[in-house]
């Protein structure tokens, strides 16, 4: 397929080269990343979207990812897939997808899960929302720079999916971090808290698979000094994403907005920038009750 990539950063780099790599025909923009190999550089968005079947963004925000679009959807041709993989609120979603139908192309929303780690790999997660037939159109993509697709909804729902799943990580791993520190207040030997915890009822992926403690369970950045892995910035930017759409569609998310809040003190006020975001663990061992 004749592909245009915008957005070649962490993620999108690697993506790009992945589908290089397989045969694809990948012509890439970006204002700052290099290039990856086997990818021929654009001289702007618009030039990287022209003449293309898909026509793929993986960018920082809603906002920017909006500017983007009004740059390259008159630069499509007719019939071609708007893919946008970025992360970014529902709203600005579903107006991207909306300007790109309008304009005679089809759009899908499809950000991922697997990281950068993932993204060179080819084993993301895709959760794509869009038109059956614009999902089946760059279905054969996601094969290449993914292990799974899986189509959510209209537009739209590949990003509401995203950040539940991201609510519910950010949530569980704060949980699994305080238990952690008040079993470690208890007298409780953590290995133990680990086998107890990681075979009955209050088990998880953030303990069985990405345990917050050092040299307990598998291997995890709490064995690695708490280096990313997932930065606890990106963690609050995915929980800040979904108190915003729980504003807007009026949802109680009582625990969502404090683990929102927890991130954004742990991240703005407490060192926890550019650290792991299972480094709650040591910010809750060196809490007090009442701070
Ligand atoms: P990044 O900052 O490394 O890359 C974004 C790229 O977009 C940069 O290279 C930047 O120069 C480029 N860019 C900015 N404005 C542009 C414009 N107008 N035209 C073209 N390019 C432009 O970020 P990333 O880590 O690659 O993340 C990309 C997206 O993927 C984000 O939405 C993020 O939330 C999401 N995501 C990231 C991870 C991760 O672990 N890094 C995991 C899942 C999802």
């Amino acid at each position: 397929m004749k592909v245009g990539f915008i957005g070649l950063g962490n993620m999108g780099g690697p993506m790009a080269a992945n589908l290089a790599e397989a045969g694809h025909d990948v012509t890439g923009f970006d204002p700052v990343a290099p290039c990856p190999a086997g990818v021929r550089k654009a001289a702007s968005g618009a030039e990287a979207a022209r003449g293309q079947d898909v026509v793929i963004t993986m960018l920082p925000n809603g906002s920017i990812l909006r500017t983007v679009a009004d740059e390259i959807i008159p630069a499509m041709d007719q019939g071609a897939v708007l893919l946008d993989c970025s992360t970014v609120d529902v709203e600005s979603a579903r107006a991207v997808a909306e300007k790109a139908e309008n304009a005679g192309l089809l759009a899908v929303d499809a950000p991922v899960s697997g990281g950068v780690g993932g993204a060179t790999a080819g084993t993301l997660t895709f959760m794509a929302g869009g038109r059956e037939e614009a999902f089946a159109k760059v279905n054969p993509l996601f094969d290449v720079m993914g292990q799974k697709a899986v189509h959510c909804g209209a537009a739209g729902a590949g990003q509401s999916a995203k950040i539940c799943n991201n609510m519910i990580l950010g949530v569980t791993m704060i949980a699994t971090c305080e238990a952690f520190a008040l079993a470690d207040k208890l007298g409780l030997d953590r290995q133990k808290m680990f086998d107890v915890v990681s075979t009955s009822s209050g088990y998880s992926w953030t303990m069985n698979a990405y345990c917050p403690a050092p040299g307990v369970g598998p291997q995890s950045p709490a064995d690695n000094d708490y280096k990313p892995g997932f930065a606890a910035e990106l963690m609050l930017k995915d929980l800040r994403l979904s108190q915003q759409a729980a504003e807007a569609v009026d949802a109680d998310t009582p625990m969502g907005h404090a683990a929102t809040e927890l991130y954004e003190s742990f991240v703005e006020q407490e060192g926890g920038q550019g650290m792991d975001f299972s480094a709650m663990l040591p910010r809750f061992e060196k809490r007090h009750r009442n701070g």
